[in-house]
């Protein structure tokens, strides 16, 4: 498949690495490659600069939003969620249309400090925001429970535990649930919640995640639903 992967942050690189790994064609999407190739400090969460991450898989091209979307045959969303529909929309609605949209944004708001708080929330989400923002791109929602590690490498969480799915549309549900199935994922533990409205109970298990972060001062961590 031909994957555009929005997102240069960890979480971006890390599906990019991923998909590269199981040979996709694979691009990520960035607002101006100019800039993000001249950036030489770590992020703000310590990653180094993309560069540095860059030069161990060149193969990955780095394009515009825009640019990777028209080229790809699915999208995967791992933007900033504040800032997730303003990416979007520099991709252009044609460019999404009819392609699946992976999720895995989490729309955390950090604007009075820590810990975030999740804007939106509870009656909508992001998941569903996007969808409405984008009506003819097939939206799925997915792993954004966990931390990125464990996206594409669930044997780092002993034991059986879950990833989630939600969406619209069932066939590209269906694609989703293969790729993860490639990640690693056992089909068991794959678990459908239904349509996208199912964002807003996923994206709020952020508070407990971070929590749980804190609490056991690693990330190797994950739900795992029992009884299914
Ligand atoms: P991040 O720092 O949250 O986001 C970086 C990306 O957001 C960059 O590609 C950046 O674009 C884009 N961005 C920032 N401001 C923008 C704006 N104004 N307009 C358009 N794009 C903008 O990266 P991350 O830590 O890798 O997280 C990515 C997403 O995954 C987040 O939503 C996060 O909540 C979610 N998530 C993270 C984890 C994890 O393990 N860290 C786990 C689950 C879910 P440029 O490339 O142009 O700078």
């Amino acid at each position: 498949m031909r994957y555009a992967v929005f997102g240069t942050g960890i979480v971006g690189r890390t599906i990019a690495a991923k998909l590269a790994a199981l040979g996709h064609q694979t691009v990520i999407g960035t607002r101006d490659v100019e800039a993000t190739l001249a950036r030489t400090q770590p992020d703000s969460m310590g990653n180094p600069p993309f560069t540095q991450w860059h030069a161990s898989l060149p193969e990955v091209r780095l394009k515009t939003f825009a640019e990777a979307a028209e080229g790809a045959e699915a999208v995967i969303n791992a933007t900033a969620g504040a800032n997730s529909l303003e990416a979007l929309t520099a991709a252009g609605a044609d460019n999404l249309a009819g392609k699946v949209l992976i999720d895995i944004a989490n729309p955390l708001d950090f604007s009075a400090g820590m810990p975030p708080t999740l804007n939106p929330v509870n009656t909508d989400s992001l998941g569903e925001q996007i969808q409405r923002a984008f009506p003819d791109a097939k939206v799925v929602k997915t792993l954004n429970t966990m931390n990125c590690e464990v996206m594409v490498d669930p044997s780092r969480v002993a034991g059986a535990h879950t990833v989630f799915v939600s969406g619209n549309d069932a066939e590209a549900k269906n694609q989703v649930t293969e790729l993860l199935l490639s990640f690693g994922w056992p089909k068991a533990r794959i678990l459908d919640l239904g349509d996208i409205t199912a964002a807003r109970g996923t994206e709020m298990l952020l508070p407990v995640w971070l929590r749980l972060w804190g609490a056991l001062g690693h990330a190797d961590f994950n739900f795992h639903i029992a009884g299914t």
